[in-house]
C-alpha cells in the first residue's frame, strides 16, 4: 500500500461519512494527497512509524494556509499564516493532515452542539451527540476513518467525548504540549491532546508533539520520557485511589457498574484499589466556569473585526465596527461566556468572584496533592452519562455545565489524565478516567493498557 493509497481511500471513507457524521469543517485533500505523494517520493524512513499517517486537527489548532474556523462565524473564512507547534512537529515526522474536525464554537461546549457548522453525530447512533467540544476529532476515530486526532482539554473536551465515542483520549499534564497556536480559551486550563483507538497509539503520539517550545512560555522544560515505556508492565501492589464523590450523587447507576468491573480488573492484575475522598471537587464545577470564562473573556477581546475574520457591514462607526461584528460573529453559548467572565473580573464583583474561585481553585488542588502522597493513581468515571439525544440539553446550560463534574478538577489542578473504553450502557460506550500525578503520564499509560 502506497501512501498515496492510504490517504486517498482514506479520504474517500471521511467524505462519504461527512454526510452523515458532519465530524469535519474542512476536509484537507489536494494538500493532503500532494503530501502523500511527495512521501511515496522520497521513501518511508523505517525508524519513522508516523511517515504516512493520516490524522485529524481540531479547528482550533491553527495551520499555515488551511482555513481554521474554531467553528465561529467569526472565523468563518480565517486562513492562518503560520502552525501551531503541535502541527509543525506532526509535519517533522510527515504526518499527513487529513482535515480539520467540527467542534463546539471556541470550544465552549460540551456536545459539538454550538458550532456554526452544524451538529456532529456520534457514530454509534446517529441521534445521539459524540460530546465535546472535541467531537468531530472523536467521531472521526471512532468511526474508523482517522487513525488519530488532535484534540484540546480546557475541561473535559477530549476526555468527555472520548467517553462518548468509545476511544482513547488523554489531557496532558497542563505545559507538557505547547499551546502555540492554539486558539486560546482559557490559558491556564488549556491543554492539546491526542484522540486513539489504542492506548499505545495514544502514547506514541504523545510522544511526538509534547516537550519545550520557547514559545509557549508556559511549556514545561522537563525532560519527555518514552511514554509508552511502562505499558505492558505489571501493576501489581500499584495503589489507586477511587472517590467517593466520582461514584456519588448524580452518577448514573448502570455507569457506575461499569466502572465497577473496571475496579475489578484493575484487583485482579494485583492492584490495591481503594476508595478515597476529593471533599472539594463539587466545587469544581462552579470555580471553572468563573475562572474559565474570565480567562474566555480576555481572549477573545482580540476578536473585534479589525485583525481577525468577520466584520459586519454596513457600520458607522468605530463602536459600530465593534458591537455588530462581536454580535454577529459569536453564538450564544459564547457571548453567555463573555458576560460571566467581563462582570466576574469587574471591580465590584472580582472579590467576591474570582478571587474566590482562585480561591477554590486552591483547594481543590491541596485535596489531590493530598491522595497523591499515598496513591499512584486516581479513577473514576469520565462522565456522569453516557451520550445522550442531540437537542435535550443544548437550551440548559446549567445541566450541560454540570456533565464536566469529573473532568473539570483535573483541569483546576493541571493533571493529566485519561479516558478509555470500559464498557457499554445500552448499546452507548462508556469511559473509565484515570487521573495521574504531574508529568507521570508513563503511569497512566501502564494501568490504560492493562484493559487492552
Ligand atoms: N464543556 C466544558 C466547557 O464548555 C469544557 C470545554 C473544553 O474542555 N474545551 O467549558
Amino acid at each position: 500500500l502506497t501512501v498515496t493509497e492510504l490517504v486517498s481511500q482514506t479520504l474517500d471513507q471521511i467524505e462519504a461519512d461527512q454526510k452523515v457524521l458532519n465530524d469535519f469543517i474542512t476536509i484537507n485533500r489536494t494538500d493532503a494527497l500532494s503530501k502523500a505523494k511527495e512521501i511515496d517520493e522520497k521513501g518511508i524512513d523505517p525508524d519513522n512509524i508516523w511517515a504516512g499517517i493520516p490524522i485529524a486537527v481540531k479547528d482550533n489548532i491553527i495551520t499555515k494556509g488551511l482555513k481554521t474556523t474554531a467553528a465561529s462565524k467569526m472565523l468563518g473564512n480565517f486562513t492562518p499564516i503560520y502552525d501551531a507547534t503541535v502541527v509543525e512537529r506532526l509535519q517533522a515526522h510527515d504526518v499527513i493532515i487529513i482535515g480539520k474536525t467540527n467542534m463546539d464554537e471556541f470550544a465552549m461546549g460540551g456536545s459539538t452542539e454550538t458550532s456554526f457548522f452544524g451538529d456532529t453525530h456520534n457514530p454509534w447512533d446517529h441521534t445521539k451527540v459524540p460530546g465535546g467540544s472535541s467531537g468531530g476529532s472523536a467521531t472521526t476515530v471512532s468511526a474508523g476513518n482517522s487513525i488519530a486526532a488532535l484534540g484540546s482539554d480546557t475541561g473535559g473536551s477530549i476526555r468527555q467525548p472520548a467517553s462518548y465515542t468509545g476511544i482513547v483520549g488523554v489531557k496532558p499534564t497542563y505545559g507538557r504540549i505547547s499551546r502555540y497556536g492554539l486558539i486560546a480559551f482559557g490559558s491556564s486550563l488549556d491543554q492539546i491532546g491526542p484522540m486513539t483507538r489504542s492506548v499505545e497509539d495514544n502514547a506514541a503520539l504523545l510522544n511526538i508533539i509534547a516537550g519545550l517550545d520557547e514559545r509557549d512560555l508556559t511549556s514545561s522544560d522537563k525532560e519527555v520520557p518514552d511514554f509508552a515505556s511502562k505499558i505492558g508492565k505489571d501493576i501489581k501492589g500499584m495503589k489507586i485511589g477511587l472517590p467517593k464523590e466520582y461514584l456519588g450523587e448524580g452518577i448514573d447507576e448502570a455507569v457506575k457498574a461499569v466502572i465497577q468491573e473496571a475496579v475489578q480488573v484493575l484487583t485482579d492484575l494485583g492492584a490495591v484499589v481503594e476508595e478515597i475522598s476529593l471533599p472539594r471537587s463539587n466545587y469544581g464545577v462552579a470555580a471553572y466556569y468563573i475562572i474559565g470564562s474570565s480567562e474566555a473573556s480576555s481572549n477573545l477581546q482580540r476578536f473585534d473585526g479589525i485583525r481577525y475574520g468577520y466584520r459586519a457591514d454596513d457600520v458607522k462607526s468605530l463602536e459600530d465596527v465593534y458591537v455588530k461584528t462581536r454580535s454577529e460573529g459569536f453564538g450564544d453559548e459564547v457571548k453567555r461566556r463573555i458576560m460571566l467572565g467581563t462582570y466576574s473580573l469587574s471591580a465590584g464583583s472580582y472579590d467576591a468572584y474570582f478571587k474566590k474561585a482562585a480561591q477554590v481553585r486552591t483547594l481543590i488542588i491541596n485535596d489531590f496533592n493530598q491522595v497523591f502522597e499515598n496513591y499512584d493513581l486516581i479513577i473514576g468515571p469520565t462522565a456522569p452519562t453516557p451520550a445522550y439525544a442531540i437537542g435535550a440539553e443544548v437550551d440548559d446550560p446549567t445541566t450541560m455545565y454540570m456533565n464536566d463534574i469529573l473532568t473539570i478538577p483535573v483541569n483546576l489542578a493541571g493533571l493529566p489524565a485519561m479516558s478509555l473504553p470500559a464498557g457499554f450502557v445500552d448499546g452507548m460506550p462508556v469511559g473509565l478516567q484515570i487521573i495521574a500525578k504531574p508529568f507521570d503520564e508513563e503511569t497512566m499509560y501502564q494501568a490504560g493498557a492493562a484493559f487492552e
